[in-house]
C-alpha cells in the first residue's frame, strides 16, 4: 500500500527512511489519530474542527515534508482535515474518499528545527528533483542522492 524510498547524503552520512503512502496498520491508526486530534494534541484548530464537523476525518497516511526556510526533511502524517458530504452518513466509514468526504482544510507542520512552515512535497515531483541532483542535504548543504526503494505493507 505504500512505498518506501531512502534519501542519503554522501558527503555527511545524512540518511532519510521515508515510508509513503498508508500500510495496513492505516485504518487504527486513523482511529486513534482522531482521538488525538479530537482531545486537543495536535491544538486548537484541529480540536475545534472535530468540535463542529465530530463525524469528519483526518488524512493519516504519511507524506513527505520540506521546510522552506532550512531545507529540513520530514515524513509525517498528512492530518489534512475532511469534512463529511452531506447525506452520507456511514458511521464507520474513515478513511478520506472523496466520495464521502471533502477536504476542509490543512494543518500547519512546522519545522523542529527552525519553527518555519514546512510544505507537503508531491513525492513523484521531490524524487525527480533528487534524481536531478536538485535537492541539498538538510545538515551539510551537499546534494541528496535516493537510496533503496522498497515496498511496504
Ligand atoms: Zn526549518
Ligand atoms: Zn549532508
Amino acid at each position: 500500500m505504500g512505498m518506501g524510498y531512502t534519501f542519503r547524503c554522501c558527503g555527511c552520512g545524512y540518511e532519510l527512511e521515508a515510508y509513503m503512502g498508508g500500510g495496513f496498520l492505516l485504518p487504527s491508526v486513523t482511529e486513534k489519530t482522531i482521538q488525538e486530534l479530537k482531545s486537543g494534541k495536535y491544538g486548537e484548530t484541529a480540536k475545534n474542527f472535530f468540535e463542529e464537523n465530530p463525524d469528519g476525518t483526518a488524512d493519516c497516511r504519511n507524506e513527505l515534508f520540506r521546510c522552506k526556510k532550512c531545507g529540513f526533511l520530514k515524513v509525517d502524517m498528512s492530518l489534512d482535515l475532511y469534512k463529511r458530504k452531506e447525506g452520507v452518513s456511514e458511521p464507520d466509514y474513515l478513511f478520506p474518499d472523496e466520495d464521502y468526504f471533502c477536504k476542509s482544510m490543512e494543518l500547519d507542520h512546522i519545522c523542529e528545527r527552525c519553527g518555519s512552515k514546512m510544505e507537503k512535497q508531491n513525492v513523484d515531483r521531490f524524487l525527480k528533483k533528487v534524481l536531478d541532483g536538485k535537492i541539498r542535504c538538510p545538515d551539510c548543504g551537499g546534494y541528496l542522492e535516493l537510496g533503496s526503494l522498497s515496498n511496504w505493507d
